[in-house]
């Protein structure tokens, strides 16, 4: 995924990339490819790029336990300046300082990078995901259960025990 700067002229620009997610070096989870919608701005003393990435993950929720298919959609900026003297003004994670002779920015890195952060370490199939039943295992989400026993949260269960002894 490069953009070639040096020729390209100064104003906006947009570019797009479809690749596979395993030729930008996503793990498996990914799959299928991902394609990336790039608007550049170049100035004088600035390439301003702005991505819009859009891939596919197979996810297992770490709630209920189900596999599920995740559609991710991502947008990140990065400023590539010409000069270190220039970078005013913009926050320091997202400018990169190209050397001289640049002539080309590759954001294959970038890209697999952003895509990745997008999967949180608690992974949910769905915000309000109910879960499965403590006692017998059913999948709260799909079924209801016959279970009377509440679920009591292990912290809880602690500070009960700690109150009938006193
Ligand atoms: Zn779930
Ligand atoms: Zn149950």
């Amino acid at each position: 995924m490069k953009i070639n700067t040096g020729s390209l002229p100064t104003g906006v620009r947009e570019f797009s990339f479809v690749e596979d997610t395993g030729t930008v070096g996503l793990d498996d989870r990914f799959f299928g490819e991902i394609a990336v919608l790039a608007q550049v701005e170049k100035t004088s003393k600035m390439v301003l790029l702005k991505a819009i990435l859009h891939a596919k993950a197979n996810l297992t929720c770490d709630r209920c336990a189900e596999a599920f298919v995740s559609d991710i959609k991502k947008e990140y900026r990065t400023v590539y300046f010409f000069n270190e003297e220039d970078t005013g003004g913009y926050p320091k994670e997202e400018i990169v300082i190209l050397p001289s002779d640049n002539t080309v920015i590759d954001i294959t890195d970038d890209v697999r990078q952003f895509t990745q952060l997008t999967i949180p370490l608690k992974v949910l199939c769905q915000p309000e995901c109910k879960g499965l039943c403590q006692e017998c295992g059913t999948n709260l989400n799909k079924n209801t259960c016959s279970c009377t026993a509440t679920y009591v949260d292990p912290r809880w269960e602690q500070l009960n025990k700690l109150l009938k002894q006193n």
